[in-house]
């Protein structure tokens, strides 16, 4: 059996949230522990541009910022680990956690900070183009920008697709909504929004067959009304995906306190405390609201301040 590492701060997951919750908790000799997770570098690491993080005034590639950002945690020896925290026990002082070599790390605090994966439809030409970085995107408010005047499709009818579309229509110069069912899942405020607007035309009983391009990304999109069987092509050179986000949350399910869909749910508003003392959460896997590159990098922050007082007080 390998033996038990003893650590004052054990920082779960690596986007923006993560690093900043180390290079935070690095300078106040914490030395933490970083489990880079799933996806290292997180959700950034599959977007293009980054232009709305403040700093680069001519924006930054998603993959390289979160470079720089492990460089930074790195700089104060922070000591990131690639591979994930599988299982964690929170039910005694000493917070409990195994990485999936088995290695059994003993944390005074643990700050959280998994985010949450955007859900796809999973269709081989939306990932295609995807992983392409050429066309299909599951944030406006990230990769709006780019389709200014130009023609776009969004998938979804909760308040999150509402919320895009609109925000959309105010760059593109036309936004094709396709809901699957014949009535919104969104806020009839959210929903009026979008009905509404000029500029949004909404399909309803309407699915997406196949996301159409070539080899410089999205051309359209082909789909299907569910009643007819009809099917016909829309140009757009941006296929945009609102249909809901998973927290990664899993391993914390009977520790911690989850809204109803999965959040992890502050105990303090204004901090960053779990209902479990010692441990604090950051970035998306708390946040459904703004979940911005930046407001995951403040709740990091927040999240090492807050662990940092725990432990002096711990400590005496
Ligand atoms: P939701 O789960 O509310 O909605 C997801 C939508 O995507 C549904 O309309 C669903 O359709 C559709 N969908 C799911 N899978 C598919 C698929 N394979 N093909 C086509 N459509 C699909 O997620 P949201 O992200 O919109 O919202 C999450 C939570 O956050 C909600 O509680 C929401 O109220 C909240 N929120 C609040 C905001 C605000 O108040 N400003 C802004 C954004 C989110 P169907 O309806 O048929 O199931």
């Amino acid at each position: 059996m390998s033996e038990i590492q003893n650590i004052d701060c054990l920082i779960i997951g690596s986007g923006p949230a993560g690093y900043t919750a180390a290079i935070y908790a690095a300078r106040a000799d914490m030395s933490p522990v970083l489990y880079q997770g799933m996806q290292p570098g997180g959700q950034l690491t599959t977007t293009n541009d980054v232009e709305n993080f403040p700093g680069y005034p001519d924006g930054i590639n998603g993959p390289e910022m979160m470079a720089q950002l492990q460089a930074q945690a790195e700089r104060f020896d922070t000591d990131v680990r690639p591979g994930f925290i599988d299982k964690v026990d929170f039910s005694g002082p000493i917070h409990k956690a195994w990485d999936d070599s088995g290695k059994e790390i003993h944390a005074k605090t643990v700050i959280i900070s998994t985010g949450a994966s955007a859900l796809y439809l999973g269709l081989e030409s939306e990932q295609k183009y995807l992983k392409m970085g050429g066309g299909v995107s599951a944030c406006a408010v990230c990769d709006g920008f780019f389709y200014r005047n130009q023609e776009v499709v969004i998938v979804g009818a909760g308040d999150s697709a509402c919320e895009e579309a609109h925000y959309l229509s105010k760059l593109a110069s036309k936004v094709t909504m396709l809901v699957r069912r014949d009535e919104f899942r969104a806020s009839k405020i959210m929903e009026e929004r979008v009905r509404n607007t000029p500029n949004i035309d909404i399909l309803f009983n309407t699915e997406t067959e196949e996301v159409l391009g070539d080899d410089h990304g999205v051309t359209g999109v082909r789909v299907k009304n569910n009643q007819t069987n009809e099917t016909h092509d829309i140009p757009a050179t941006g296929f945009f995906v609102a249909i809901g986000h998973k927290p990664n949350t899993d391993i914390f399910k009977d520790y911690l306190k989850l809204d109803e869909t999965g959040y992890i749910e502050y105990e303090e508003p204004g901090t960053t405390k779990t209902n479990v003392p010692g441990v604090f959460v950051a970035g998306d896997a708390a946040d459904k609201t703004y979940r911005q590159a930046v407001t995951a990098a403040g709740t990091g922050a927040m999240a090492a301040l807050d662990a940092e007082r725990y432990l002096s007080a711990l400590n005496g």
